[in-house]
């Protein structure tokens, strides 16, 4: 059977643009190579924006909201300062389990009629007509491919891009800590480059992990950080997080999603939002194929996202370099004990605006307070 869109992984992205194309219509197949439930390494912290963008595609996100932090606690060398969010009353971050959240996910695409298969992808092949996916079982026809085959895409790979540019994190799920529900602890003083977590995710267990900019072995570290919170860890999984959009996210008849096309956010490595959004995004491009080439489409649709992210990966080396690294660790000074940057976390957060704008309302206070306060300018 040859399909309108055949998407290759079914993690948020890949469910994500599932579920939309088969509701605009499309007849679809996910791939993955997993059945589901299947775990996936991740902190399952939903930011206030994910879940309006879940609403918004009619996915209610309160079953698998195990948890919900009001405030966060971030610490650097410098001090400790609460987060909170400071345009809605969502919390600032939902705490799911990935576990969870991706077979709800798929669940929902599969009520709208997808039809799923477990298989291995091992590579894809752009036909005249469309696109030949293999996999080890099998080959699927389809006029389009989504990639939301995560960080080690091999349809990425199929169309040109290397793997440069990611992060790495490790989790794991630790039991026994005491720190309050309502507030999810962010460290980064224990490891350069990066933040350790823990965020309470109910029924006394706590999602604890690091990730870095920079690889290296972390195992002992995370254990550290666990025991240090009086918490005794479970397995220990890693996984890279892409710290930069790849160089080509679309080819002719393929689109890349999520980790595979490097949309996640090297600040703070939230990525299952962008998932859902480019996922979505691809899938209505589609729909509108008939109309106009609808990779070009898609190309120009996440362009800003794309600026975005650059200017977050910037903003990520400033953050953890020269903040952490030197002024909160040698100075005692840090862009976080000022009211406007929590405000600014908490506006991206909250999807209010991407980083360029927000940063552009930082800048233009400041630099407001400065001019007037400075008796030359008068
Ligand atoms: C430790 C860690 C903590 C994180 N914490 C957070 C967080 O708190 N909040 C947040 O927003 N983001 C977080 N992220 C980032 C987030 O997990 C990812 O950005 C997000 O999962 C990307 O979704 P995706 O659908 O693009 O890819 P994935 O979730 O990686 O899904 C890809 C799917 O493709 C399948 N697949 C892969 N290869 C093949 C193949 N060859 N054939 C068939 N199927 C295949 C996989 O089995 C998988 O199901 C974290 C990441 C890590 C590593």
């Amino acid at each position: 059977m040859r399909y309108d869109v055949v998407i290759v992984g079914a993690g948020p992205g890949g469910s994500t643009a599932a579920l939309v194309a088969s509701k605009l219509g499309l007849r679809v197949l996910l791939i993955d190579r997993f059945q589901f439930p299947r775990i996936k390494p991740c902190g399952g912290g939903l930011t206030p924006k994910t879940l309006a963008l879940m609403r918004g595609l009619d996915i209610d996100p309160e079953p698998i909201i195990r948890n919900r932090c009001f405030k966060v606690a971030l610490t650097n060398w410098a001090g400790t300062y609460l987060l909170s969010n400071h345009y809605g009353d969502e919390a600032l971050i939902g705490v799911t389990s990935r576990e969870e959240f991706d077979n709800y996910l798929l669940n929902e695409a599969l009520k709208h009629g997808v039809d799923f298969v477990k298989d291995r992808v091992t590579g894809i092949e752009e036909t005249p007509s469309g696109v030949r996916v293999k996999g080890l079982s099998n080959e699927y026809l389809g006029s389009y491919v989504i990639g939301a085959d995560g960080a080690n895409s091999v349809v990425s790979r199929n169309i040109g891009n290397d793997r440069a540019g990611e992060a790495l994190a490790l989790m794991t799920i630790a039991h026994g800590g005491q720190h309050a529900d309502d507030i999810c602890l962010i460290d980064m003083t224990r490891i350069k480059w990066g933040y350790a977590w823990s965020f309470p995710r109910g029924r006394g267990e706590y999602d604890v992990g690091l990730g870095s900019l920079k690889w290296g072995n972390y195992r002992e570290e995370l254990r550290r950080y666990v025991k240090e919170l009086s918490m005794s860890e479970g397995v220990i999984y890693g996984h890279p997080i892409p710290i930069k959009p790849r160089g080509r996210v679309v080819s002719k008849n393929v689109f890349l999603v999520g980790d595979a096309g490097g949309f996640a956010d090297p600040t703070t490595g939230e990525g299952i939002f962008y998932a859902m959004y480019t996922g979505a995004w691809a899938a209505l491009t589609i729909k509108k194929s008939k109309l106009t080439n609808p990779t070009l489409v898609y190309r120009d649709l996440v362009q800003p996202l794309i600026r975005n992210l650059r200017l977050a990966y910037g903003l990520s080396t400033t953050v953890y370099g020269l903040d952490t690294l030197v002024m909160s660790r040698y100075l005692g000074l840090t862009a976080f004990s000022y009211e406007g940057t929590r405000r600014l976390i908490s506006r991206v957060m909250s999807g209010k605006s991407w980083y360029v704008d927000a940063l552009k309302s930082l800048v233009k206070p400041s630099l407001h307070v400065r001019l007037l306060s400075n008796k030359r300018w008068f």
